[in-house]
Parts: C-alpha cells; sequence; structure tokens
C-alpha cells in the first residue's frame, strides 16, 4: 500500500465573523507522516474535521487522489478517526470496540476475529482483550482508539491531539507507537497538535498553521534553519531578532554593522538568528555587533548567554562549554554572512 494523496484547495470556513480557516492550499504526499501544527484557535481542528466531513467547508475543495470527497458522507469516507479522547463503546470489551467497525461492514466472524487479533498485537494489547474499556488507563484507551481505526484500514489516518492527556513518559511511548503502526502500513497520517517539539519528534512534514492561514509547510528542520515566514519562526521560538531596514536589495540593521543581501523590496525588516549561529569574539570587525554578556548558564550540552547589545536589545547566544565566559565585559558578535533568514516586517511587507 503506498498511501492516498490529500490535496486541500483554497479550503475555508467561517464560523459567524470567524474566520477559522482562510484559503489553505497544501498538498500531504501519500503515505506522509504530516503534523498539522499551529497555537490555539488556529483552526487545526476544523481542518481536520473539514478532512473527515465532519464540518463542510465554505470554499474550496478536497481531493484524495485528486478526487474531490466533499460529496462523500463521512461516514462513507476512507479515514480513521482518533481524538484527545477516546469515546469507546463503554459497555464492549476491548476485542469488541475494535470488532465494532468490521462487525458493521458485514464481515465474517472468523476474518474479524483474525483482523481484531493481528490489530491487538500490534498495539501491545493481546492480554487485554477481554477487559472492559472502563478498567484501561488512559494510554490503553488511546491503543484501542488507534487500533479501532486502524483495523479498518483506512487510506488516511487523522489525529487530534491524541496524546495530550497522557504524561510525558506515556507520551513518548505512544508516539513511537503509532510511529511504527504508520511506518508498517504507509496510511497518510494527519497528526495535529499545538507542541512544535511533539511535531518535530513525529512527523515527516510540518504544516504550520497561523490564524487560520498557511504560515509554512516542509521538513522539521526547515522550520529550524530557514523558516518559511517571520511567523514559522517567531512559533517555533529561541531565534533572535534584529531589526533594521531594507534598501536597493541590502538588508542593514538599525545599529549599521550588519549588511547582508536579500531579494526584499525597500522597507523595514528583521534578521532572524538562531543563538547557535552566533559567535562571541574580542574584537569587533565587520559583520559584527557589540554588546555585553549578562547572563550565563548551563545547559547541558551548551552554555546560554545573554548578550546586551550597545542598542538595549538582548541577544541569546549558545556557546561551547569548555570557551570562556567574562560577565558584564563588552565583546563582539559575529555573525556569518550567509546565515540567519529575512523578512520584511508585518505591515511592511
Ligand atoms: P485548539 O488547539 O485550541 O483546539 P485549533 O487550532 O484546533 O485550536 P479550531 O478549533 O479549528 O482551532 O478553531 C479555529 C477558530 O474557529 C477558533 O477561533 C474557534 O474559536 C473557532 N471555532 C471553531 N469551531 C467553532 C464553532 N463550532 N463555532 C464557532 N466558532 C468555532
Amino acid at each position: 500500500m503506498s498511501g492516498t494523496h490529500i490535496a486541500l484547495a483554497g479550503l475555508g470556513k467561517r464560523f459567524g465573523n470567524t474566520t477559522a480557516v482562510d484559503a489553505l492550499t497544501t498538498d500531504l504526499l501519500p503515505g506522509a507522516f504530516a503534523a498539522l501544527l499551529g497555537p490555539s484557535g488556529c483552526g487545526k481542528s476544523t481542518t481536520l474535521a473539514m478532512i473527515a466531513g465532519l464540518i463542510d467547508p465554505d470554499a474550496g475543495d478536497i481531493r484524495f487522489d485528486g478526487l474531490s470527497i466533499l460529496t462523500v458522507a463521512a461516514e462513507r469516507r476512507p479515514v480513521g478517526l482518533v481524538f484527545q479522547k477516546p469515546l469507546l463503546f463503554p459497555h464492549l470489551n476491548v476485542a469488541d470496540n475494535v470488532a465494532f467497525g468490521l462487525r458493521m461492514r458485514r464481515l465474517d466472524r472468523a476474518a474479524t476475529r483474525r483482523r481484531v487479533d493481528t490489530m491487538l498485537e500490534r498495539v501491545q494489547l493481546a492480554d487485554l482483550a477481554h477487559r472492559r474499556v472502563g478498567e484501561l488507563s488512559g494510554g490503553q484507551e488511546q491503543r484501542v482508539a488507534l487500533a479501532r481505526a486502524l483495523v479498518l484500514e483506512p487510506q488516511v489516518l487523522l489525529l487530534d491531539e491524541p496524546f495530550s492527556q497522557l504524561d510525558a513518559t506515556l507520551r513518548a511511548e505512544m508516539r513511537t507507537l503509532l510511529r511504527q503502526l504508520h511506518d508498517e502500513s504507509d496510511v497518510t497520517t494527519v497528526f495535529v497538535t499545538h507542541d512544535q517539539a511533539e511535531a518535530v519528534e513525529i512527523a515527516d512534514t510540518i504544516t504550520l498553521l497561523i490564524d487560520g492561514r498557511l504560515a509554512g509547510q516542509g521538513e522539521p528542520q526547515l522550520f529550524y534553519t530557514r523558516p518559511p515566514s517571520l511567523a514559522a519562526a517567531r512559533f517555533f521560538g529561541a531565534t533572535n531578532e534584529i531589526t533594521g531596514c531594507v534598501a536597493a536589495g541590502e538588508f542593514t540593521s538599525d545599529d549599521r554593522t550588519i549588511h547582508q543581501p536579500t531579494p526584499l523590496p525597500d522597507g523595514r525588516a528583521v534578521l532572524i538568528i538562531r543563538p547557535e549561529a552566533l559567535r562571541l569574539q574580542a574584537t569587533s570587525g565587520p559583520g559584527t555587533l557589540g554588546g555585553t554578556t549578562v547572563a550565563a548558564r548551563f545547559a547541558g550540552t551548551h552554555l546560554v548567554l545573554d548578550v546586551a547589545l550597545d542598542t538595549g536589545r538582548i541577544l541569546r547566544v549558545h556557546q561551547p562549554i569548555d570557551q570562556p565566559v567574562r560577565l558584564g565585559s563588552p565583546t563582539h558578535l559575529r555573525i556569518a554572512a550567509t546565515e540567519g533568514s529575512i523578512f520584511a516586517e508585518p505591515g511592511d511587507e
């Protein structure tokens, strides 16, 4: 099985005056493990519900392998769904919960039994097949929910914050299990989360939504090394911002020491740079910012320094542990010419 290609084309949804999803166009490749990431209220759940057929879009289209599914009723869409709360049938045991969908499809008893047994093995619940679901832990309940969705062999698996109610250790365990289940079946998987660390850890590709709009899409690493937008860089956090202006194809920082070429049009702009791309040096030179190290903290693999620039702005720097730190002494921050990403300031695009 190679999974289904999902295309969202100009997808939109309003609730009264609120635009939950705004002209969202994106492709999720067959067999992808995609995280739909963004802050609370950015439209992730609404997007997922539209793919599942639980909410009708106001605009745009959703295509599976090139065919629109908008006229296909939710129960006929080839999707499996897992929510934050598992919504299991409390009066049925684990195996019967997992078998439910197959029975609705009138699969014969022996085949149902075989598929349920195999699925329970895959989610490591074979020992608990006859336990009532009311007697399960949170992690076990989510395993049942995963098994119930996957036993129907959906083309697409949709998960809305499925592990957010579990503790950190269990969450990590469930992520590993889910990743394994995905890799065995190649089902195209869309995983909603507001937690960028979770998205980076589990997904092959991240689709970032901010205010209902696409704020970037790509491999997790891209969001760190080359953030696709200023909003994306800010959402991922731990970045430094150096403000300045673009004129005639060159960005110049407000203190006039940093110059970098850019294709942006003239106007106010921000150079985004990650703490590990900044280096301290004793002397000033081209491309350096003058400042003072005002704080240093040991962070296991590196030191985290706060450097106050002469302009008053504080930049965060990661430095190897073996290099000396002189708190309160003047220093200079070097930025390599190829480092950082420049964006127009919002309202100045
Ligand atoms: P969270 O992470 O908090 O679940 P989200 O990114 O999933 O957020 P959505 O639940 O899709 O966001 O909501 C997007 C916007 O649409 C929000 O402003 C929300 O208040 C609004 N919204 C969602 N569902 C409805 C509804 N049924 N009626 C009115 N407004 C809604």
